[in-house]
């Protein structure tokens, strides 16, 4: 069940798998960045992970995600501190239930995009982070149509959303930047992936995993 320990194994593995591909997020951003996309959002993870082992015990998703949040918001910095941390603020509004069922799912991950969007107002095509999210919002709310109210279908929905993060990642390799530092390089910035949606596809990867 997507509850508060699920919340915690999502961050945890996030927290892993951010810190395995530190060093492609960081490659990625010094060819249309500054180079420090994979150390900000490293850090980022395990402060998060050290705010969640010195927490009592947390009672839903939502608290899980809430004190992600602050903690990225407060050692990420850069552009995607804010953004993520935002992202992952509204997505703790989302999921204040003990259980989050299919369509809740849905309704998180479509929150965390909102955040972005809200935040940065990059559009799908600018080549930021908001594409990767755009995609899972939309592909995990096709999935709820589709998956019912089966025991499993709220791991489908996250399964959808990684798919369609990974997919939405791979897509920004061709684009022109338009928002950001990456933004600054103009044609230059085409032919590498961005880093914000490459790092927003692992952690959806990390969502789907730990729900399996
Ligand atoms: P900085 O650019 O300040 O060094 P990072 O390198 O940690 O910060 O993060 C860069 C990522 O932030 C980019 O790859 C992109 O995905 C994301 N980003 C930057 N600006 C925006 C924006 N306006 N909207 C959405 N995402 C953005
Ligand atoms: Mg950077
Ligand atoms: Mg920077």
């Amino acid at each position: 069940p997507l509850d508060a320990s699920w919340a915690e194994s999502w961050i945890r593995l996030s927290a892993q798998s951010v810190a395995e591909h530190r060093e492609e997020l960081t490659a990625l951003d010094t060819a249309i960045g500054d180079g420090d996309h994979g150390s900000n959002l490293d850090r980022g993870m395990c402060a998060a992970v050290a705010a969640l082992d010195d927490a009592d015990e947390l009672p839903t998703p939502g608290a899980v995600l809430k004190l992600t949040a602050t903690t990225l918001i407060s050692t990420v910095g850069g552009a995607a501190g804010p953004l993520i941390g935002t992202a992952f603020l509204r997505a703790a509004r989302e999921a204040d239930a003990p259980v989050l069922d299919a369509p809740g799912t849905a309704r998180m991950v479509a929150a965390a995009s909102e955040g972005v969007h809200a935040r940065g107002h990059a559009e799908t095509g600018d080549k930021t982070m908001a594409d990767a999210w755009a995609a899972a919002a939309r592909a995990a709310q096709a999935a709820v149509t589709r998956v019912g109210q089966s025991e499993d279908a709220p791991a489908v929905v996250l399964e959808a959303a990684a798919l369609a993060a990974a997919e939405g990642a791979r897509a920004t390799e061709p684009m022109k930047a338009r928002r950001g530092r990456a933004s600054y390089l103009g044609e230059r910035s085409c032919g590498y992936r961005d880093p914000g949606a490459v790092s927003t596809a692992l952690i959806l990867e990390a969502a789907a995993q730990t729900a399996r």
